[in-house]
């Protein structure tokens, strides 16, 4: 069992450090833990210009070496993996593409947070007559782009939009199908991501999206998207049934932005 999206306290809104993190993870039973948490904002010049949403710049460095000296620390056991959640931020790309290159990273998972300078979670910004549909679509447009910008190995809760969006949501049953097929174009992976359980109630992506994606072909990986030690694998119960209900027999994992897969069933699988 394997969980590839944590953080810890450097974000600014997580709880506990990276030991702990590992030690859930072990205490689980998991065979890969993934540290992720959210790089810095490195579309802004500054040092730490969202200290409550994002690390430091100058803070990455002993972010990627404490967790690598995790990794080092608990070979034959528990395999840690060094990764980063980055920002699909339009116009710096390059930006990213430089930061992310300068450090030994195993994975990068890719999200879209940012729609035309508002946050994906940020509840203000359904304010009465707000368009949910066009906000859904815009969200899935930079999906898109995050797919085709190859700065990312996973792509994070692709169908966040939902996050705090009013009931009923928009059909945008078309949009996803241009977005499944762009990301199996671009043969990123995907995260079944349940943060999406504590926020909609459902894991992102939704039942209809991770079904055309699991028929395009597209990779598939889980993640809890910790933000404390006690979510590492929240959810997990949930995902496997549905992964199993659409036949995904392993999920992605990935070690010096390599791919691989581990086996989903315990038994009787090739990886
Ligand atoms: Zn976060
Ligand atoms: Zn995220």
């Amino acid at each position: 069992m394997i969980d590839l999206h944590t953080h810890h306290h450097r974000c600014g809104h997580a709880r506990g450090n990276l030991a702990e993190y590992v030690a859930a993870g072990r205490a689980r039973g998991l065979s890969v833990l993934g540290l992720s948490d959210h790089a810095p904002l490195w579309s802004k010049p500054a040092d730490h210009p969202a200290p409550g949403m994002h690390m430091a710049r100058s803070a990455f460095a002993a972010y990627v070496a404490e967790a690598r000296a995790l990794q080092a620390s608990h070979v034959g056991d528990l395999e840690v993996l060094v990764g980063v959640e980055g920002d699909y931020i339009e116009g710096a790309v390059e930006a990213y593409r430089t930061e992310l290159a300068r450090h030994p990273l195993d994975y990068v998972l890719g999200s879209v947070h940012y729609v035309d300078g508002r946050h994906v979670y940020d509840r203000t910004r359904f304010e009465p007559g707000f368009d949910v549909a066009a906000f859904a679509r815009r969200y899935l447009e930079l999906v898109r782009a995050a797919a085709a910008s190859g700065l990312f190995d996973v792509l994070a809760h692709v169908d966040a939009w939902k996050g705090r969006a009013p009931t009923p949501w928009p059909d945008v049953a078309d949009e996803v199908d241009r977005t499944v097929e762009a990301i199996a174009a671009a043969g990123v992976a995907v995260e079944v991501n349940t943060s999406g359980l504590r926020k909609v109630g459902e894991p992102f992506p939704s039942d209809a999206f991770l079904r055309r994606l699991v028929e395009a072909g597209v990779p598939i990986t889980y993640g809890s998207d910790a933000h404390e030690p006690g979510e590492v694998q929240y959810g997990w119960d949930d995902v496997s049934g549905r992964l199993r209900a659409l036949g995904v027999h392993r999920l992605a994992t990935f070690r010096g932005r390599e791919r691989g897969f581990v086996p989903l069933e315990a038994v009787g699988e090739s990886v």
